[in-house]
């Protein structure tokens, strides 16, 4: 089946700024974003601050941080929520002028009576629509002495329906609606209210939002058709779970999509990931850069079912990127990460940039994260190397050690040039005259050289730390072995 979309195409991502971007919320983001850019339309971003004790400044720069990081880009200017007070407070006025509210005046503690009774009852509690039938003197005397009311929405019989994008034909009986809210006593809108306010404003098509909306969805639809706006197609994405199959929270793993970013993700491979929850371009296709993406999106590979939060696909999915992407596109999202742990500034890196460059380029195709290459990019800055104790115990424990690596470093400050076809011949020799494998010889030598047991090949290293050092290291590891 192929689903078509509103013409033209105007889609928004409305976080409340309560707390970072999380990763559901940029799933949301990321969706919406490829659905523009794909089918040509228009990505706003709305910041809905309207809780204005939960909302702060941080979030919202959190919330700017993280969309750009991820590099989704709104088109229009961003639009704040609570600076369009004004205008939910007069479509509040023009439900009540055309009769589709009424004033309530129930206090919260004869609701919160009523409810308990209900309740003892082991009844359900639902507003029983009594000041809708207050006489009209007695509504305007009640007003007239400062009585204080909310604005209820009048529910009609029948039945509220609407063809969502990702789940069909959704329906809910309106008898399960509640009269609702949509104004506080205080002149507040209440969120339904205003999210309907803001989307027909900004001739939003299309809501695409998390399926924990669907209960919103046929308020929002009976506030369009009171106001007598076009609906949008509503699109409900599922839930992210996390492996146990429990709703994705904290003790699954950072929630802050900024967390990701500070342990080496990078922000392709981030994409990458959240695109592939809740959506699958079909076949067996999973990695893919973010114009694959949208040449690859489409509404008919939106999944219904819950998708799962695997931190270890995520670190996967960073490890092909990592290996995917142009070396000189790689080179600037760990170069800040190089810096920051205090290996080289940004001018000596710059002035060393093939060495550089060859380093990178060895140390992505072992490493998952970016700072898997910071890691192991280490012993090959400065002059000393930290000695990793499980390698020293397992590498260094033959006694010919010392003898071993003394060969090694003699054949090497001998070889006529320091380079990798000189360097190979040079160990192989020493390696057959003592008439070990090869391994024997360039396991205890990485570790000299390295620190560790892990490292490019041997000749790579050698190339990479250049004959003062590499000789150095070995002289190092002698002196280390002698005590
Ligand atoms: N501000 C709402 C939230 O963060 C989203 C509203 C919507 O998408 O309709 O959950």
């Amino acid at each position: 089946m192929s689903k078509t979309l509103p013409a033209p195409l105007r889609v928004r991502f409305a976080p409340s700024p309560t707390g970072y971007l999380h990763v559901g919320g940029a799933r949301t983001a990321l969706h919406n974003w490829l659905l523009a850019r794909k089918y040509g339309g228009t990505f706003l971003l709305r910041i809905e601050d309207t809780d204005r004790a939960r909302s702060t400044d941080e979030s919202t720069r959190a919330i700017f941080e993280g969309l750009e990081w991820l590099g989704l880009t709104w088109d229009e200017e961003v639009t704040y929520q609570g600076a369009n007070l004004a205008r939910h407070r007069a479509d509040a006025q023009r439900l009540l002028d055309a009769g589709a509210v009424y004033r309530c005046f129930c206090t919260p503690a004869e609701l919160e009576q009523r409810r308990a009774e209900a309740e003892a009852r082991g009844d359900a509690f639902k507003y029983d629509r009594r000041c809708d039938r207050l006489a009209p003197d007695e509504i305007q005397h009640r007003v007239a002495a400062g009585d204080a009311f909310v604005l209820r929405f009048r529910v009609p019989d029948g039945s509220t329906e609407w063809d969502d994008l990702v789940h069909e034909r959704i329906t809910f009986p309106n008898k399960d609606i509640e009269d609702f809210v949509i104004l506080r006593s205080d002149g507040t809108p209440i969120y339904n209210m205003a999210v309907v306010s803001d989307d027909i404003d900004a001739r939003v098509t299309l809501v695409m939002r998390g399926d924990d909306h669907i209960s919103n969805t046929p308020k929002q639809i009976l506030l369009y058709n009171a106001l007598g706006a076009p609906l949008p197609v509503f699109a409900h994405l599922p839930m992210i779970h996390g492996t146990d199959g429990k709703k994705l929270s904290k003790r699954h793993g950072a929630m802050a999509v900024g967390d990701y970013r500070h342990e080496g993700i990078l922000p392709s491979a981030m994409d990458n990931f959240l695109a592939l929850l809740g959506w699958s371009p079909g076949g067996d296709i999973e990695v893919m850069t973010m114009q694959e993406m949208i040449e690859r999106f489409s509404p008919d590979g939106l999944l219904k079912k819950a998708s799962v939060f695997d931190l270890k696909k995520l670190e996967w999915m960073n490890g092909q990127h990592l290996n995917m992407l142009p070396l000189d596109q790689v080179e600037p999202l760990i170069t800040p990460a190089i810096v920051d742990a205090g290996l080289a500034t940004r001018e000596w890196l710059a002035a060393n940039r093939a060495w550089y460059m060859t380093l990178l380029e060895l140390l992505r195709v072992r490493s998952r994260t970016v700072s898997d290459v910071v890691r192991q990019a280490t012993p090959y800055f400065g002059d000393a190397v930290e000695l990793d104790s499980d390698a020293v115990a397992k590498q260094w424990k033959d006694p010919v050690t010392p003898e071993l690596l003394s060969d090694a470093r003699d054949a090497l400050a001998a070889a006529s040039e320091w380079s990798a076809s000189t360097l190979e011949e040079a160990l192989r020799s020493v390696a057959e005259r003592r008439g070990l494998g090869a391994g024997k010889l360039f396991q205890p030598l990485r570790v000299a050289l390295t620190g560790s047991s892990v490292s490019p090949g041997i000749f790579d290293v050698l190339m990479l730390l250049g004959r003062e050092r590499s000789l150095g290291r070995i002289d190092t590891a002698l002196q280390v072995l002698a005590r």
